[in-house]
């Protein structure tokens, strides 16, 4: 039997083959396309792919583990090291909100190989390619060993003390000078409770409120009840009969949330979406309204109003309900257990807050529950951690908007980070002081930086992060910090020393969780009591937009610094370099073809993409993916943008 090429993360040994067929029923059943099958027959069987022949699913690195004899292995792992030579030790995935549990295989403090740990209640026995194989951009070129400080426009390498000394002198002497709202911090939400944490008093001790993780939010608008999560535990999501999930690319942002509603759907729940792009969900769905991303708050409203109409209620609203939004709610209104689910691109939205005031009205009239899918892997935890601005502090978006003279920046890459890249790298330039704690460094970081502390990623550190259902999981370093790297917590610690803050006398990052989590302090039990997905005092915006509007997805691949940097899943079909997707209608209106280069620009430097054919977009819209340094340029996620043929 031949080898196959499944792409670049999954090998073939087909003599190995028993014909099980557990490959084609996992990309059937559990991945929902069926990417292998089986050919010919008898002794002459042969498992081979479909469609394109590689394996794209965002769940494809499942089927090493599930073939019986190792005719699947994993194409980065293979022959690196013998299994039996490897440590195995317990984490946390850092990526999405799920907060998947790892087993980390470890030799000479390298990590070799990411396998699933078995938990019901999260991941199941399942894990998504970006949680499997993004441990290979712990290997970069680009991690940092050693702490550095630019002097006279130069970096040079320098022991810890000087450089914490340093980083401590330029916060106070800022401070000092210019006011202690002249300094902000942008946190990562794939930082550790215990680094969000720590960096949150950093700031409140220097007498600055301006602390932000929500680096993709631009919304800000509206009062909270709590912390928003995803307003039920993960696994009842199994046992909800009908659904709607409004702006979420969720196959890509949640892959196995996504496949537990798909698993759902097979047994009879009614999936429904609202979105600004028809993606295929790999599921049945009871309804969808696609519209231009300035135009979803209105066909949410349509479909609540649908709801009351049905219920006997009044919703008032300027909204028309069409014949999709009365499906939808014809659909929602007939279950016992509903939810109404948030994504990622609803959480970024320009008119967030309303979408967010919405879809609660929905849930009330519907007596179901509402919540929030969560984009990273401590977005709830950046909450719990008061990694937020109290009254009288900026937001991430303002501390943008209304440059700073300082910043402290922990684990994010505000470039491909923060909802307007090109705003973040302006007002990082001007800063006279820009203090990275990162594991990585990066071309831009060497522009604006002039103090870079290389901190530990996940698998380097102790930490916990807090999972979109609020629950706070807890986990020990599998091997210890490359070069002179140290673990954030204990960077962040010794700073708030330096600058002789009180409070920043932990002795480990358990007495950090346990203060963090206000004396719920196990690091297994969530602070449930303080979640709560209610705003008020909301201007609800129902208004379209006019011209061309950008359609911004954050690609699988692109969402933070450690996927950006892992070889094999930058391999993939989803870490394609981004284009400007748009329908027929639009491309016929701009003059273009499929495959013809677009000038795409919001008003500074363009970027020249190729034109691509996208039938699920509307009118008017164009896709361009974020998160990419070649889109950086574009700014806001959200918004009027100008395409005209290059
Ligand atoms: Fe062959 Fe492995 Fe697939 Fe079974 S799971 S059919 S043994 S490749």
């Amino acid at each position: 039997m031949v080898n196959k090429n499944l792409g670049p993360l999954v090998s073939t040994d087909m003599t190995r083959c028993i014909n099980c067929t557990r490959c084609v029923r996992f990309t059937q059943e559990i991945a929902g396309v069926m990417e292998l099958g089986q050919a010919f027959r008898g002794d002459r069987a042969e498992i081979m792919p479909f469609i394109e022949k590689t394996v794209d699913s965002e769940l494809s690195g499942n089927i090493i583990d599930l073939c019986p004899v190792g005719a699947l292995t994993s194409k980065p792992f293979r022959f690196a090291a013998r299994t039996w030579e490897l440590a195995r030790r317990q984490s946390v995935a850092p990526h999405d909100g799920l907060g998947s549990n790892l087993i980390v295989q470890v030799k000479q403090d390298r990590v070799y190989r990411v396998l699933p740990m078995e938990n019901e209640d999260i991941n199941e026995c399942w894990l998504s390619d970006k949680d499997r194989f993004s441990y290979e951009g712990l290997n970069s070129d680009e991690r940092l060993t050693k702490p550095m400080i630019k002097q006279g426009g130069a970096w040079k390498e320098v022991e810890w003390n000087q450089a914490l000394d340093y980083v401590a002198h330029a916060l106070r002497d800022v401070a000092k000078e210019h006011g202690p709202a002249s300094v902000g911090a942008l946190v990562s939400p794939h930082s550790t409770l215990e680094e969000m944490y720590l960096a949150g008093k950093l700031m409140r001790g220097l007498g600055s409120e301006n602390i932000d993780f929500r680096l993709r939010q631009s919304d800000f608008s509206g009062q909270r009840a709590g912390i928003p999560w995803l307003g039920m535990r993960v696994a009842e999501l199994s046992k909800l009969d009908r659904v709607l999930v409004v702006g979420s690319f969720l196959r890509k942002d949640q892959p196995l949330i996504a496949q537990r509603l798909r698993q759902a759907a097979k047994r009879g729940t009614q999936v429904s979406v609202i979105h600004a792009a028809d993606e295929d969900l790999l599921m049945p769905l009871a309804g969808k309204l696609i519209a231009a991303p300035s135009q979803l708050p209105e066909r949410l409203a349509q479909v609540v109003k649908a709801v009351a109409e049905l219920k006997g209620a009044t919703f008032d609203t300027k909204a028309t309900v069409s014949p999709e939004a009365k499906k939808i709610a014809e659909s929602l209104v007939s279950g016992q257990s509903v939810a109404v689910l948030l994504g990622n691109f609803a959480e970024q939205h320009a008119r967030f807050s309303t979408l967010n005031w919405l879809a609660q009205q929905l849930a009330e009239l519907l007596d179901g529950r509402f919540g929030f899918l969560g984009e990273a892997a401590n977005s709830v935890g950046g909450h719990v951690a008061n990694a937020v601005p109290a009254a009288g502090g900026l937001d991430a978006a303002r501390m943008l908007a209304e440059p700073r003279k300082a910043y402290l920046i922990l684990g994010a890459e505000p470039e491909r980070d923060c909802a307007d890249g090109n705003q973040a790298l302006q007002a990082l330039k001007q800063a006279a002081s820009v203090t990275v704690l990162s594991p990585f460094k990066s071309a831009a970081m060497l522009e604006y930086a002039d103090a870079i502390l290389p901190v530990s990623p996940f698998t380097e550190t102790s930490g916990t992060f807090v999972n979109t259902e609020g629950r706070a999981q807890s986990f020990q370093a599998v091997n210890r910090p490359l070069g002179e790297t140290r673990p954030g917590w204990k960077v962040l610690r010794v700073l708030g020393n330096l600058l002789k803050l009180e409070g920043f006398d932990q002795d480990n990052s358990e007495a950090v969780r346990d203060e963090a989590l206000g004396g719920n302090g196990s690091g297994k039990q969530a602070p449930l009591d303080c979640l709560d997905n209610a705003i008020s005092g909301v201007a609800v915006d129902l208004a379209a937009g006019g011209g061309f509007e950008r359609v911004a997805d954050v690609p699988i691949h692109f969402t933070d610094p450690l996927v950006r940097r892992a070889p094999s899943l930058q391999r993939t079909r989803d870490a394609a370099q981004p284009t400007a997707r748009m329908n027929a209608a639009t491309l016929a209106r701009l003059g273009i073809t499929a495959g013809s280069p677009v000038k795409v620009s919001r008003g500074g430097t363009p970027s020249i993409l190729l034109a691509q054919l996208d039938a699920g977009l509307a009118d008017s819209c164009v896709r361009v993916a974020a998160g990419h340094t070649s889109t950086a340029n574009l700014g806001a996620l959200a918004g009027a943008i100008t395409v005209e043929p290059a």
